[in-house]
């Protein structure tokens, strides 16, 4: 787990509390949850040249420390399929960004795979004071929002406890498959809960971890966004 303590400990230093995308993604890939692939690019032809490696259509995302609700800033597109889109995307975003938070510190920009659209989970976790790692897991959107169709579990899971939190959801039989969405992948769905898991139980410093959402595919699962708050 070496990236993973020398990520938090760099942000420690810095005396950052919010880990930013690209670090939570890399802390993600090393427990073998499944992330988009990214490069962060510090000029548009350099964000062009990582399309190409990475392959159309890409999203763009600011990458500061100072922005936590990056769509919120004008600081995602999504769906950019040549190389002049992604050069005018770079600009628009930092432009966009400057107008939200004029003194935001940029990293760069995030060139990252654009995930095709599936069903959309929220995997979380909240170190709670009493109960300790607790892992949270619904459905995206009005699901979680509105409905509060969401179930907690205090960590480590089982594949069973994981399992359970899945299917004793409301929205469950979404997920099963219903009229014109096809099944989601739930194996995919209770590996990433119990590698969530494990990446909490391991890493005690991280207060709250957010994969919202993660597409949940008829084969596998990908997560778009990472948030990791550390205490
Ligand atoms: P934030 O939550 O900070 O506003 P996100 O990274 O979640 O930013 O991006 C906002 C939305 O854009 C996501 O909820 C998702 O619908 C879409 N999105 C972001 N990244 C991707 C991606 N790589 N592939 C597909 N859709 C994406
Ligand atoms: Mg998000």
């Amino acid at each position: 787990m070496n990236q993973t303590k020398k990520i938090i400990n760099r942000a420690k230093k810095e005396g950052r509390k919010s880990l930013l995308e690209p670090e939570a993604k890399i802390i993600c890939a090393e427990y073998d949850i499944p992330v988009t692939k990214f490069k962060v690019a510090s000029n548009n032809k350099e964000a062009s040249k990582y399309a190409n490696e990475i392959g159309y259509p890409v999203v763009l995302k600011i990458v500061s420390p100072d922005i936590i609700h990056k769509s919120e800033a004008g600081g995602v597109i999504v769906n950019l399929k040549t190389p002049p889109e992604v050069e005018s995307a770079y600009e628009k975003i930092l432009e966009n960004v400057k107008k939200y938070k004029s003194d935001a510190k940029i990293v760069g920009i995030l060139v990252q795979e654009m995930a095709p659209n599936s069903t959309e989970v929220i995997v979380g976790a909240i170190k709670d004071p009493q109960f300790g790692q607790t892992i949270m897991f619904g459905l995206g959107g009005i699901f979680v929002e509105v409905l509060k169709d969401v179930n907690f579990k205090i960590a480590p899971l089982t594949s069973t406890d994981a399992e359970d939190m899945i299917t004793q959801l409301k929205a469950y039989p979404l997920l099963k498959g219903f009229r014109n969405t096809p099944p989601a992948d739930i194996e995919a769905l209770v590996s990433i809960l119990c590698n969530v898991s494990r990446l909490v139980m391991d890493n005690p410093e991280i207060k709250e971890l957010d994969l919202n959402p993660v597409l949940a595919y008829q084969i596998g699962a990908k997560t778009v966004d990472a948030r990791i708050i550390l205490e």
